[in-house]
């Protein structure tokens, strides 16, 4: 006779209700009951909400990530589109200066996308989308305080909601709850050892401000985007993102020593000072309908929890709580559609009270971690003061080769296929290494680099003399 465990579906808990969280429950809900519990109460429309305030900020996805996101919840970038998102041809709608000043030619040979849209919208979408399956119950204004279990297995979270604590007890507990996490904590307060970190920091301060796209500028204006230059510390940078509802979000950041302030009449200003002014000669005319938020939360911190000696049964950590990144590099979204797409892999072949699984789900989802986590820090480890420990010979190497890369990208449309590969987490950094890349790399044709950023002439009417 079958014992009761055997019949009965199998819970996960899920702390956290932003992408990660919402990524994941939607995986877990083809195998388990799923219970969502969140901070915040959840808005009913594309707004803020206290618990992720890096939404006010610009937010792309790259398309790995909106892959990702199709194959994990099909029509999902068609829903955010319907409510005014795009899908931005790169480089065809993009004005985009590389780390090493060179600028990309508008190619329209590649089939690479990014999703743009506010993040508030893209979160609305999201939520509608996975919130509405009736497998999963939200717990919202509930708090999850701590572990329970012991060592060797997970076996709840204790939570608070109004007043009161309470245990919701699970199969598998998923913490979600993002660069804040306590996960290392409460694995300690369990008996188990310290998990290694590593922090990588170039000290970028963000500052956003929302525009009305200025008179002359269609819905289909590119993306406009200035990299910071390692290089050359401190770094500046900015992007001007034309989202929904005519709308430009503009955030500027700049590392130690160069960074952007929150004072409204230094907006304009520092657009028009780095690098090259496109930015800020594009702003001149347009009208700011907010005032400037900034950040400092963008360090690059990991958490190895893959590799711990010891790993309790039912218990996973994923997105921002496992590793955050330098935003400017844009890839924590699709780190949680790659991370949960891993974990439904697992699923398929092992069963979620298995032993070892969760040790399975968290190794998986150290996959994108990974990929992430290398493309950021092969450039921010540059900035002085980034790291205690300096770059390796070995990122030195391939630093070097990156920039090689994207400066044979900038001339040859078959490179940029391969670079943009890597940078929007298609495939695996090896395709740098690839014919597509070395040929056009070591045989030309060397056309010159463009001298500047290629508007077409009714792009640059908007900006002003
Ligand atoms: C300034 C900035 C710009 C960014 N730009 C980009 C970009 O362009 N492209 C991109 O792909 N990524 C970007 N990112 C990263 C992206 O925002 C995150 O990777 C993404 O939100 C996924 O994070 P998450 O779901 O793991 O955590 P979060 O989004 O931080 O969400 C954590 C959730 O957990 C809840 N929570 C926290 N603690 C508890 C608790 N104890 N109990 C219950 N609930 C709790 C919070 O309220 C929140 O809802 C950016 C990040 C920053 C900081």
């Amino acid at each position: 006779m079958p014992d009761s465990n055997s019949i009965r579906r199998p819970t996960a808990v899920v702390i956290g209700a932003s992408a990660a969280g919402l990524f994941t429950a939607a995986v877990l809900a083809r195998f388990a009951d799923v219970t969502v519990i969140e901070r915040d109460r959840l808005p009913d429309g594309p707004e803020p909400r206290r618990g992720v305030p890096q939404t006010r900020h610009a937010h792309v996805v790259w398309s790995g990530g909106v892959n990702a996101f199709e194959e994990l919840l099909p029509g999902l970038t068609d829903a955010a589109v319907a409510q005014g998102a795009r899908l931005v041809r790169i480089m065809g709608d993009m004005i985009s200066r590389a780390p090493n000043e060179v600028w990309f030619r508008r190619f329209l040979s590649t089939h690479h996308r990014n999703l743009v849209c506010s993040r508030d919208l893209l979160d609305f979408v999201l939520r509608e989308r996975v919130l509405g399956d009736g497998r999963i119950t939200l717990r919202q204004a509930t708090t999850a305080r701590c572990l329970e279990g012991d060592a060797t297995r997970v076996t709840g979270v204790r939570a608070h909601h109004a007043g009161k604590d309470f245990t919701l007890p699970a199969d598998l507990l998923v913490d979600a709850s993002g660069r804040g996490s306590h996960a290392a904590r409460w694995l300690a307060g369990l008996g188990l050892p310290d998990v290694a970190e590593r922090e990588v920091n170039a000290g970028v301060t963000y500052a956003t401000r929302l525009f009305k796209a200025p008179p002359g500028a269609g819905d289909d204006f590119p993306l406009v985007n200035v990299q910071a230059n390692p290089a050359k510390a401190p770094g500046r940078g900015g992007i001007i993102l034309p989202i929904e509802n005519h709308q430009w979000l503009v955030t500027l950041a700049g590392t130690r020593g160069g960074e952007p302030t929150a004072a409204p009449d230094a907006f304009v200003p520092f657009a028009l000072g780095f690098g090259d002014p496109i930015i800020g000669r594009l702003l001149r005319n347009a009208e700011p309908i907010s005032d400037v938020v900034t950040t400092r939360s963008t360090a690059n911190r990991r958490r190895y929890y893959e590799k711990m000696k010891r790993w309790p049964e039912g218990f996973v950590v994923m997105g921002d709580a496992v590793a955050a990144y330098n935003p400017v590099y844009g890839h924590g979204l699709t780190v949680a559609a790659q991370g949960a797409l891993a974990v439904r892999d697992v699923l398929r072949s092992t069963g979620l009270t298995a032993p070892g699984t969760a040790r399975r789900l968290q190794r998986a989802a150290a996959r994108p971690v990974a990929a992430a986590w290398n493309l950021a820090v092969g450039q921010d480890a540059f900035y002085p003061g980034a790291s205690t420990t300096p770059p390796t010979s070995m990122e030195r190497f391939l630093a070097r080769f990156v920039d090689r890369a994207v400066e044979t990208g900038a001339r040859s449309p078959r490179a940029m296929g391969a670079l943009l590969d890597v940078m929007s987490m298609e495939k695996p950094a090896t395709r740098l290494f690839s014919r597509d890349m070395l040929v056009p790399m070591l045989f030309g044709p060397r056309k010159p680099h463009l001298q500047g950023p290629p508007l077409r002439d009714d792009e640059r009417a908007v900006i002003q003399p």
